[in-house]
């Protein structure tokens, strides 16, 4: 098999996954976006699949990485929407608010402002306000009754648009732990984003992604999965 094979297969993979979550959990898949994580994969990997026209959504957890890949301009050429993944510095803020679609990691008001002002004329950047899980993991993201105040506070803000929650399950929990974390989540989610296309719950990665999507996640994050 030659790397664009096993790129394809991974790929068909991770979808006969998702399918398969989906009907397991009685969803339409039509309702679960895949985030591609291309942080850690080589330039040729990544273009293999835009030009195959596998990748809608990706993410990146570098600012400075992110700009220098996407501002490429053999990557540049395809329409993809950009999702900062990884935690972001106050010095970085504007940089960020100029270059994604989306900042999935958003825990507190004070970047939330910063991003605001920083938005280009004519843009809305959507975010997500990242939850923190456990207490037991040096992770960041808030508690989730911090981060549904956040949600309001962000809602206030004219540039950004509030359109989610994201979480990081810790590694290697058992699946009923799994379970537990994320049914207040999706509860939490489903009350204060009731309705609307742009809506999206972004639980999961490439060891969890299929216990996160039969328990209402709409925006699985998967790298290792797809890129191995
Ligand atoms: C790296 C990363 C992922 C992807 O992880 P894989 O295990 O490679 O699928 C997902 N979400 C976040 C926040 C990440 O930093």
């Amino acid at each position: 098999m030659n790397r664009e094979e096993k790129l394809r297969k991974n790929f068909q993979e991770v979808q006969d996954s998702l399918s398969a979550a989906c009907q397991r959990a009685g969803r339409n898949v039509q309702n679960v976006t895949l985030l591609a994580v291309t942080k850690y994969a080589q330039d040729e990997d990544v273009l293999c699949l835009l030009r195959q026209g596998l990748l809608k959504h990706i993410g990146e957890s570098r600012v400075q990485q992110a700009q220098k890949r996407w501002t490429n301009p053999e990557f540049a050429s395809f329409p993809v929407i950009k999702h900062l993944i990884g935690h972001l510095q106050h010095n970085k803020a504007a940089k960020a608010a100029q270059f994604f679609d989306f900042i999935d990691s958003l825990d507190d008001l004070s970047t939330a402002v910063l991003l605001d002002k920083h938005v280009p004329a004519g843009k809305i950047l959507r975010v997500l306000v990242q939850v923190k899980l456990t207490t037991r993991e040096t992770q960041t993201g808030l508690p989730l009754p911090q981060a549904r105040e956040l949600v309001k506070q962000v809602r206030g803000l004219k540039n950004l648009k509030v359109c989610g929650y994201m979480a990081i399950a810790p590694q290697g929990a058992p699946e009923s732990e799994l379970r537990a974390l994320f049914t207040p989540l999706k509860q939490a989610f489903d009350e204060d984003f009731p309705t609307g296309q742009e809506r999206y719950l972004s639980l999961g990665m490439s060891e969890d992604f299929v216990v996160a999507v039969e328990e209402g996640s709409t925006l699985p994050r998967i790298g290792s999965k797809l890129f191995a």
